[in-house]
């Protein structure tokens, strides 16, 4: 099984019902810090229990090692939390790090988001933890800096307070029936910001809700190469997720995934599966399945456990 036919399943089995609640979820100005581990050796551990300790980036070289939904990173950027043109949300949650190249493309993105959608910025949701790895909440993947969270709503035209950071709700864009946006939120602007993300050329796939890819697919003018990119997912109506390459130099540590098929994905057949009933609204399962046991650290590339061990980076 390839890594990408692997990353459907993981997403699914983590419960949909919650995906969509996980980009809402609050936090909270004054987070308590994690209680140490009794026993941090143990191999049955899951590994978010390690990763999720960690405040800062491991002082090392920058690599990327393993696959967006099982991996970590070393010598991770963080993104600064105040842009001209983009702000972090959620800060409690200190997922704002990634490869460099992702924190520039964030930032050129904003810009982007600025000039072509006429946005003051963008709001940032979640990249990835410290040194990446498994999250207490939230993501299948994110665990190796290349996959960064942006709001569908655009950043105000002001600072936004730490409590309005971890307050917010960002705007719901799927009609209630789910079958298309709502007309009244989604705009031409949130095309030309998924438009200009999808036109980097390091950015191999982004995810939308399924009826945003259909108003995409219905909407855009000229150019529609970059339809090919953008993929229908779960959750994903407040907010778009990026993802970017192994970046040029990375050698095979980094797990990467097959570029998308080359069409625009726009034909009722290649939306039709995400628009059926059974998959809008899922029936439970008569007997809700066994949590899974948490990824241990066995599931990741050996060399993360020297992401963990190494030095904190300065802050
Ligand atoms: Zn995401």
């Amino acid at each position: 099984m390839t890594p990408r036919l692997v990353l459907i399943p993981l997403l699914i089995s983590m419960g949909l019902a919650n995906a969509a609640a996980w980009a809402q979820d609050k936090g909270t100005v004054d987070p308590k810090p994690l209680p140490p581990l009794a026993n941090p050796n143990d191999p049955k551990i899951g590994a978010k229990e390690l990763f999720g300790r960690k405040v800062l980036p491991a002082a090392m070289p920058t690599r990327v090692l393993g696959f967006y939904a099982h991996g970590c990173i070393a010598g991770a950027e963080g993104l600064p939390i105040n842009g001209d043109t983009w702000q972090v949300m959620r800060l409690s949650r200190n997922r704002y790090w990634g490869h460099p190249d992702l924190v520039a493309l964030v930032k050129r993105l904003s810009e982007k988001a600025h000039k072509d959608a006429g946005w003051p910025g963008i709001l940032v949701g979640d990249m990835s933890q410290p040194r990446g790895g498994p999250m207490f909440t939230g993501h299948a993947s994110h665990q190796v800096g290349l996959d960064a969270d942006i709001w569908l709503t655009p950043m105000p035209n002001r600072k936004l307070s730490r409590n309005e950071r971890e307050d917010m709700s960002a705007v719901m864009m799927v009609r209630d029936d789910r079958l298309d946006i709502d007309p009244k939120v989604f705009t031409p602007g949130h095309l030309a910001v998924i438009r200009a993300a999808a036109q980097e050329p390091t950015v191999q796939r982004i995810f939308v809700n399924a009826a945003i890819k259909k108003a995409l697919c219905r909407e855009a003018r000229g150019d529609r190469h970059w339809l090919s990119k953008v993929r229908p997912m779960y959750g994903h109506d407040y907010h778009f997720h990026i993802r970017i390459k192994c970046p040029p130099g990375s050698g095979a540590e980094c797990e990467g995934q097959p570029d998308p098929a080359e069409s625009e994905g726009c034909k009722p057949a290649d939306l039709a599966y995400w628009f059926k009933d059974s998959v809008l609204h899922p029936k439970p399962p008569a007997t809700p399945p066994k949590p899974k046991p948490p990824m241990t650290m066995a599931s990741l590339p050996a060399s993360c456990k020297a992401v963990l061990a190494a030095t904190d980076a300065k802050p």
